[in-house]
């Protein structure tokens, strides 16, 4: 019987796999097969450069980043299989997490399944998909590429308004394009938009195609009014249309929250059952980010520890 499992590849679960194996705890983490349509590694091997995250003055690609992770989780002795968990159980104790086929006992359990950042695929999306093309301002719009030239973003919420209003600190201009006439933005984000002289909204507006040579130039749009087309001179193009919590496989049995992440107890990583843990972006819609991810991953080791210790 296992004491810990860990389900996810992110910088969550490589941290939680750390401080596991760091604490005799002999962990096995599931790192997927192609979760999510994602490799391996979460969402940072979808990136080129990480410049944010700690100890890396010289920046890093994502995917150097979490290959060093998992080999930093493999030196201490963490346990790796490549495969996808398909569905745990938790009605009863030891849980159980199942994988092609195969079921594991374990007295424990960390969900580190991550999120997915939704893309609209629309035409000559893959050729400038992190050329121009993003799904994180906070993380990618400080590029070299951005600095005074115009940019968009996609989106209505509060997160696009949030990400529209910090890329005018780089951005000449910013087109938030909407959907429908209205926002799905609280009031006050709202006021934030209408005070900053850098933001033009495109009402009732879809983007339809990027176009560029190397990186992206332009971006074709069509109000879906009156169907007339402008392509705006844009280097950049931020998505901000939400994300896609990975928890289909938990079937029911952990908490979500209306938006399908998982809830946790404020201030921990504990979740609606006892023993089952969870860290990183499938509990966070705030912050995603991979510092944030991986401190979260430490927090639910620390938390299994503690109850494995109660226990006994
Ligand atoms: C394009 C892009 C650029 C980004 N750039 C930055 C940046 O520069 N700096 C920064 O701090 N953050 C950045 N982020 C955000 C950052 O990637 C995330 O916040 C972080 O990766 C979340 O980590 P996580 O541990 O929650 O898991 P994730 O990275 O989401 O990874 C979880 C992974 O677990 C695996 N998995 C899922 N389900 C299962 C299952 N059932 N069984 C087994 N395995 C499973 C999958 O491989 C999945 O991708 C970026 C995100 C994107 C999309």
């Amino acid at each position: 019987m296992e004491n810990v499992v860990i389900i996810g590849s992110g910088p969550s679960a490589h941290t939680a796999a750390i401080y596991t194996a760091r604490a005799n705890l002999n962990p096995l983490l599931f790192e997927g097969m192609m979760a999510g349509g994602i490799a391996a590694g979460g969402q940072l091997t979808t990136t080129t450069e990480v410049g944010n995250f700690p100890g890396f003055p010289e920046g890093i690609t994502g995917l150097e980043l979490m290959l060093k992770m998992r080999e930093q989780s493999l030196k201490y002795g963490a346990r790796i299989q490549t495969s996808t968990v398909d569905k745990i159980d938790t009605s009863h104790k030891p849980f159980q997490v199942f994988s092609e086929g195969i079921a594991t006992q374990t007295k424990t359990i960390i969900i580190a399944t991550g999120a997915i950042a939704k893309r609209l695929r629309i035409k000559g999306e893959d050729n400038f998909w992190q050329r121009g093309i993003s799904a994180c301002a906070v993380c990618d719009g400080g590029l070299p590429i951005f600095r005074n030239k115009p940019l968009a973003v996609i989106g209505g919420g509060d997160t696009a308004i949030e990400e529209a209003t910090y890329l005018t600190k780089f951005a000449s201009k910013v087109y938030l394009i909407v959907r429908r006439d209205v926002l799905r933005a609280s009031k006050v984000m709202q006021k934030k938009l209408e005070e900053n002289p850098k933001i033009e909204i495109l009402w009732h507006s879809n983007a339809l195609e990027a176009l560029g040579e190397n990186s992206l130039e332009k971006l074709v749009v069509r109000n879906n009014k009156t169907n007339e087309e402008k392509t705006l001179e844009v280097r950049g193009l931020f998505y901000a249309i939400g994300h896609a919590p990975n928890t289909i496989f938990l079937d029911g049995q952990i908490d979500l929250d209306e938006s399908g992440y998982i809830k946790t107890i404020p201030g921990t990583t504990q979740t609606n059952v006892k023993g089952v843990f969870a860290c990183g972006d499938v509990q966070d819609k705030i912050y995603r980010q991979a510092i944030t991810a991986a401190g979260s991953g430490c927090m639910a080791a620390l938390e299994v520890e503690r109850y494995l210790t109660e226990q006994k």
